[in-house]
């Protein structure tokens, strides 16, 4: 029993409840509780928010979530093909950020690393960023 699908949207901050809507749904099969379905929204929301905010500071680009499902484990590919992270362990660290503004608090990684059992995470500089979230 498996399912996956492909989604490939703009970096525009409205496409983040659509990808998070949509993760809800394809986990939805599982009879997930309240708890568990909010935890995985949480994860893909961030990842998510991650590639729209981040991964093309100066232009608009796109990016791809991939969910797939085998039996009850969940695996979501978040792929953006921007600006990349340089470090990416200092950056999976509490409180790390690139951007001073309020909005931002540097807990992204930290909390899909709370609600998802696996957090991936592949980039390159000036090629790309693939967040891999595993539940
Ligand atoms: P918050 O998530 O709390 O709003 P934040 O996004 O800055 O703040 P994290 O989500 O933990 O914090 O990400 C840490 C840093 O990693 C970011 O500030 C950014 O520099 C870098 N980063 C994360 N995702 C990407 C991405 N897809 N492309 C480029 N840089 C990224
Ligand atoms: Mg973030």
């Amino acid at each position: 029993n498996s399912n996956s699908l492909k989604m490939v949207f703009r970096n525009r901050p409205e496409n983040e409840k659509i990808v998070r809507t949509t993760a809800a749904v394809f986990a939805s099969v599982l009879d997930p509780t309240l708890e568990e379905i909010s935890d995985f929204k949480t994860a893909v929301s961030e990842a998510v928010t991650n590639a729209i905010i981040h991964a093309y500071p100066k232009t608009g680009g796109d990016i791809e979530a991939y969910f797939k499902r085998e039996d009850k484990k969940i695996t979501v590919l978040i792929t953006d093909y921007g600006i990349g992270i340089k470090d990416v362990g200092k950056s999976m660290q509490p409180l790390y950020s690139t951007l001073h503004t309020q909005e931002r608090s540097g807990m992204g990684f930290t909390f899909m690393e709370a609600f998802a059992d696996e957090v991936k995470v592949k980039s390159v500089p000036g090629k790309g960023t693939i967040v891999k979230l595993i539940k």
